[in-house]
């Protein structure tokens, strides 16, 4: 049986102070649902910060971005094997504020998920469409070029430790989340595209698909009861300490 991930993406938010009383609040509030798997990732100034923090909980560490090369001169870049040093377990690659602010392409994703695999990260790979591609009826052409791109040349035995995290653009930081129909449906979709891809129904039925767009302790109930879905990817709820332990809570 897959297990409920609750994902925290901080984004660019917490300072030293605030990210420990955040961190410290959520490990008191989530200490009682030890079966549901916990992600934070922090922005990389309060890493070892956090990770001082989480050390014997069930939370565990992820890095918000990576780079794909290993070291060397690329000014300001982070490699997989610093973010694993630094304690991370997982890395969020290609969200969709990389993309469109960073100008991230599904070939340096693709690159980023590979470089992570070979890192022993676990990478969750983000896909979603934009309003506009939902209104021209392009969102399952988009969502399988993002998954096919993104994985290409990945084999099934690396694949299967990936997670995947549905975020349908329009959703995320609006407040106006995507109902359990559309979820369902695009999940029940992206579990299809990982059969064709791995040709393989184990894998397409263990992988790991989240849901992510202004999820809240209000609709986290019936978004997490829909059967594809296996857990959530929280920006803005994740700062707030009773937001996200209600989220762990309800899975
Ligand atoms: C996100 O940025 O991954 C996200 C889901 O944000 P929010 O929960 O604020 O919509």
């Amino acid at each position: 049986m897959r297990k409920f991930l609750i994902a925290a993406n901080w984004k660019m938010n917490m300072y030293r102070q605030e990210a420990l009383e955040l961190i410290r609040g959520v490990i008191e509030q989530t200490k009682l649902f030890p079966s549901v798997d916990i992600m934070v990732a922090p922005p990389f100034t309060v890493l070892e910060t956090v990770n001082g923090e989480i050390q014997n909980t069930q939370i565990r560490l992820g890095a918000q971005d990576v780079f794909f090369e290993e070291s060397g001169a690329y000014t300001g870049e982070i490699s997989p094997g610093m973010i694993l040093d630094a304690g991370c377990t997982y890395v969020i690659i290609g969200h969709s504020e990389r993309r469109q602010y960073f100008h991230e392409t599904d070939e340096i994703i693709n690159k980023k998920v590979t470089a992570a695999l070979k890192n022993h990260l676990i990478p969750i790979l983000c896909v979603g469409e934009t309003w506009e591609e939902r209104k021209q009826g392009r969102t399952f052409l988009v969502l399988n070029q993002q998954i096919l791109f993104g994985l290409q040349g990945i084999d099934n035995e690396k694949l299967s430790s990936i997670i995947v995290a549905y975020e349908p653009v329009w959703a995320i930081g609006t407040g106006k989340s995507a109902t359990k129909e559309q979820i369902q449906e695009v999940h029940a979709y992206l579990r299809g595209v990982i059969k064709e891809f791995t040709s393989s129904n184990e894998m397409a039925f263990n992988i790991r698909i989240l849901y992510g767009g202004s999820m809240n302790p209000k609709n986290a109930q019936e978004i997490l009861s829909q059967k594809d879905v296996d857990g959530g990817l929280i920006g803005g709820a994740s700062l707030n300490i009773d937001s996200f332990s209600s989220l762990v809570q309800i899975a």
